[in-house]
């Protein structure tokens, strides 16, 4: 059976199919059934952006659909940027938007600067039925970038475990302990019990 994970970041595509690892299901992004459209994510929760993507591209595709939303939440700023991640700062670069959180934590001191990565992902088959799955991945927002892996926030989250933000971490160990590998595995427990 196939399966479409609604993105069109081919990086994401494998990250979720490999993370999933189901058997019997074909795993295939949007360019792969030549969809171009762009759902606008403008939902008040991740919840609301992931089914919205499930549900609107499973429409166009025909297929059953898996979608995800993820974001930043930091403590002291009340969990902020939250589910409006992507657009904090408005179009600023990865590097503008993290240097815009600094400033907003500057006067915050270390141990307040507690954080998670949260990811929802949506399933939403053919018939209707929808299942939803969430991960979470706890750490403190550093005072300065470090690293070059990963994108987004992830030179300013440190990850105490490892004694290393997310972007010094090698990539397989970032898609283990990652809010969407907490996610995919969480779904994986749905479909195969
Ligand atoms: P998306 O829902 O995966 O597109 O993520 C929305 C936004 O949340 C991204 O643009 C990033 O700013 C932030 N974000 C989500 N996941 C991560 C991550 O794993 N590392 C760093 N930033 C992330």
């Amino acid at each position: 059976m196939k399966l479409l994970i609604a993105s069109h970041n081919k990086g994401k595509v494998r990250e979720l199919a490999e993370l999933l690892d189901i058997p019997g299901l074909e795993l295939v992004g949007l360019d792969d059934v030549h969809i171009e459209a762009t759902i606008i994510e403008d939902g008040e929760t991740y919840a609301d952006n992931a089914l919205a993507k499930a549900r609107g591209y499973g429409a166009l595709a025909g297929l059953p659909t898996l979608a995800d939303d993820s974001g930043l939440e930091v403590d002291a700023l009340n969990g902020v940027p939250g589910v409006h991640s992507a657009r904090y700062g408005g179009g600023l670069s990865d590097a503008e938007r993290n240097a815009r959180l600094l400033e907003a934590l500057a006067q915050v001191a270390p141990e307040d600067r507690t954080a998670r990565f949260r990811c929802v992902i949506a399933l939403v088959w053919q018939d209707g039925r929808e299942q939803l799955a969430e991960g979470v991945c706890d750490g403190r927002i550093t005072s300065a970038p470090r690293g070059s892996n990963g994108f987004g926030f992830d030179p300013l989250f440190y990850v105490p475990e490892y004694d290393a933000t997310m972007a010094e971490l090698p990539r397989a160990t970032k898609n283990r302990i990652s809010h969407r590998a907490k996610a995919a595995a969480q779904l994986r427990c749905q479909l195969v019990p």
